[in-house]
């Protein structure tokens, strides 16, 4: 079996979906497990919504609406006859009914618990519409509900695997030629709760899946060539990078190359299975192999930006030095408020933690630990991974800007640095 994953970018409108369409049908005569994402800028969208209903603003019955909206639009522009559209729009309706019914009572859980409640539906939406909208177009398949496979803690918005129970439950699979899922959900068991794998967590569903599966390769379908030299958005002289080891992978995606969410390679690795990030505009083309390297691969200098980052320098209250008691209080309120230490420094009377500048995660940590440490924040910072560097080209990054902190190990190079 094949797995594919097309993410927000390859179904955000009509064309893109008969774009997957004429895809799929090029592997008619294999086995897919395709792992579809929100359409568009949809998961964005349903986070504002949540916020409105968390925070009873009447704005989220207008940002339901434009939700539905969105959909129902894509759906009047399909190339299929009215009545396949008029079938596709009612079942889009019925899944957008649940998401009203739930905004209409009152948020009684957390916020990140509401959060995956809402933004689910997303996912749920629009494989819903690309299944329907397959059948129209006479390509068979089986649309599974992603909750009903994928197993999960409930650590809302970034649950974690129950991976057995996860295999049991794909092995159990009936054999089809095309199935449909939601990538990014997946549900608690006690609680039998909707939870969510983390923002772009649909490369990951696809990799659970492969794991579950064994299955021969994964293909992400991507709007760029493959994994690149840097952000095309940020760089416009990116290359492509045509061979990655799993390791070199795994590092890129770890220090934030988001072509490919993080945690999607480690899994594949362990079953040595392939992945390919392709491009879903020139679907021909090999675009990146991602697998087993047995020789040495020379790799170009890869550029990873992070914007809007912070800077925390923690200090304790009394001036003592930091000591390992403290890093392990501090670590651990980041791990209960889900933050990420991009970067971090030791000097003796403190801390130094570069992180997303993130308000629903990093005002409750600053909450958590204001009563141990003063901490004085440094805000609107860029943070800069290099690997492969050349001296050329880190004479380029580092000109005119103030560089805040840097570091380096082994290849890589990472700074901390004024915006331009
Ligand atoms: P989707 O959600 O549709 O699967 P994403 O938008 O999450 O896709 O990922 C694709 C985007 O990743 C590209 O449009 C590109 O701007 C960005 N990107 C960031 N780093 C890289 C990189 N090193 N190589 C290729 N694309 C990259
Ligand atoms: N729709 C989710 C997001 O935008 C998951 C994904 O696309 O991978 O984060
Ligand atoms: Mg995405």
């Amino acid at each position: 079996m094949k797995v594919f994953k097309f993410g927000g970018a390859s179904v955000r409108d009509a064309a893109s979906l008969a774009n997957v369409a004429s895809i799929l049908q090029r592997f008619q005569h294999d086995d897919l497990m395709v792992v579809v994402s929100a359409m568009g800028k949809i998961t964005n969208a349903l986070e504002r919504l949540n916020i409105a209903w968390c925070e009873q603003q009447p704005e989220a019955f207008q940002l339901f609406a434009e939700i539905e909206q969105f959909h129902l639009e894509i759906i009047q522009q399909m190339d299929i006859p009215e009545e396949g559209k008029s079938r596709i729009s009612a079942k889009a309706c019925r899944i957008l009914e649940d998401l009203k019914e739930l905004i209409l009572e009152s948020p009684s859980a957390s916020f990140n618990q509401n959060y995956d409640q809402v933004v689910s539906f997303g996912e749920l939406v629009s494989t819903t519409i690309v299944s329907a909208y397959l059948l129209e177009k006479e390509i068979s398949n089986t649309w599974l509900d992603a909750r009903d496979l994928i197993v999960t803690s409930d650590n809302w918005r970034d649950a974690r695997i129950q991976w057995e129970h996860t295999a049991k439950r794909v092995q159990r699979l009936k054999k089809a030629s095309c199935y449909i899922t939601q990538g990014f959900i997946g549900r608690e068991p006690l609680s039998r709760l909707t939870t969510t794998l983390g923002r772009e967590g649909s490369d990951f569903s696809a990799s659970i899946l492969a794991w579950c599966l064994e299955a021969e390769e994964v293909n992400i379908w991507k709007d760029v060539p493959g994994v690149l030299s840097a952000d095309p958005r940020l760089f416009d002289d990116a290359t492509l990078i045509p061979t990655l080891s799993y390791e070199e992978a795994i590092e890129l995606t770890y220090f934030g190359a988001s072509v490919i969410h993080p945690k999607t390679v480690k899994p594949l690795q362990n079953k040595g299975i392939p992945l390919s990030v392709r491009s879903f505009l020139n679907p021909e083309a090999p675009g990146t192999r991602i697998g087993p390297v047995s020789e040495k691969v020379f790799y170009p200098t890869c550029i990873i930006l992070k914007k809007n980052q912070v800077l925390l320098a923690i200090k304790t209250k009394d001036y003592a030095f930091i000591a390992e008691e403290n890093l392990q209080t501090i670590f651990g309120q980041m791990a209960v408020c889900g933050l990420r230490a991009h970067l971090t420094q030791n000097s003796a009377l403190s801390f130094i933690i570069c992180t997303d500048n993130d308000t629903y995660k990093l005002k409750p940590f600053l909450e958590k630990i204001q009563s141990e440490f003063e901490v004085e924040i440094q805000e609107n910072l860029e943070l800069v991974n290099l690997r492969h560097y050349s001296e050329t080209i880190l004479a380029q990054i580092k000109a005119n800007r103030q560089v805040v902190v840097e570091q380096s190990l082994g290849d890589t190079v990472q700074f901390v640095l004024q915006p331009r």
